[in-house]
């Protein structure tokens, strides 16, 4: 192989020229492949939808993480569904005192990641603090008497094992699985090449949640401007507090970012009217 080319959108693609094959399968789940690019370093792809980069992972899982503990403000335990490059573990971990469960369904993911991509976890697999899971996120929430303060799915998009996770029933046991006043975020697409993830994700969350909405964040490999990142929680309070909270939040943690900013999270809360009318639409 020596271009990998991702089919983004009906007649419109992204390639990236391949140095190396560093590995690639097929297994019952999905089709893994990790490959050396110029461009963007390491790039891991599942289904061949790319999932990330060795050279942008850092907007994703910077807000995906970030933003949900700094609007709660009192996180120790997170969950994460999905996620098993390790990029958003890592960022959720580097606020002290936070334990969290990762529930990754492939475990082939968590090892070639951690094989072929460590820049991307950076050890997070060994914290201590991390409680790994090998299953299906759906069952998982569905079974689980943990209880969370915050939960992320950092899941592949809502085709093959990934579909479940922008099920009713998958956000209705969320919701049972946080704490009271926690918050659930979700990796939602880019709208405007998917419309229909925003409105049916809207559709289906709002019944649940008091406070539905989303934010932003570019990612330059998820190409076609801004991605939607899911916002549910029964505390309508954490989406409307004032920047200087969130400055005093994040300057106590200690944390050090590349895109994350406490102007950048309240910016990122402030949709354009081209995402708010897909919500209209739900
Ligand atoms: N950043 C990527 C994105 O925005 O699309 C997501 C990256 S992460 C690699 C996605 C992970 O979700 C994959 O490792 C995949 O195996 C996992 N996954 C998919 N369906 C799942 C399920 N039902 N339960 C748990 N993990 C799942």
């Amino acid at each position: 192989m020596t271009r990998f080319d991702e089919l983004l959108h009906k007649g419109y693609w992204q390639s990236f020229e391949v140095e190396e094959v560093l590995f690639e399968e097929k297994n019952d789940l999905q089709h893994l492949v990790i490959f050396q690019s110029p461009s963007h370093g390491r790039v891991l792809a599942l289904d061949n939808i790319v999932q990330v980069t060795e050279a942008d992972n850092f907007f994703y899982h910077e807000m995906l993480a970030h933003l949900p503990i700094i609007a709660h403000g009192a996180v120790t335990e997170v969950l994460i569904i999905g996620g098993g490059d390790g990029g958003t573990l890592k960022e959720v971990l580097r606020h002290p005192g936070v334990q969290a469960t990762l529930v990754e369904i492939d475990q082939a993911v968590v090892d070639l990641c951690v094989k072929y991509m460590p820049s991307v976890s950076a050890g997070a697999f060994d914290d201590p603090r991390c409680d790994l899971v090998i299953a299906d996120g759906l069952k998982y929430v569905a079974e689980t008497d943990k209880r969370f303060d915050i939960i992320i799915v950092d899941s592949t998009d809502p085709v093959g094992p990934g579909e479940v996770l922008f099920s009713e029933s998958f956000y209705r046991d969320c919701k049972r699985c946080l704490k009271p006043g926690g918050l659930l975020a979700t990796q939602n697409g880019v709208p405007f090449f998917q419309p229909e993830e925003v409105t049916t994700t809207y559709g289906r969350l709002n019944p649940i949640f008091e406070d539905v909405w989303f934010f932003q964040t570019p990612v330059p490999t998820y190409v076609g401007g801004m991605m939607t990142l899911a916002w549910a929680t029964d505390d309508p309070s954490l989406r409307h507090q004032p920047v200087e909270d969130l400055v005093e939040r994040f300057v106590a943690s200690g944390i050090t970012t590349r895109y994350y900013t406490p102007g950048i999270h309240w910016g990122s809360l402030h949709l354009p009217p081209y995402i708010t009318d897909m919500m209209d639409q739900a």
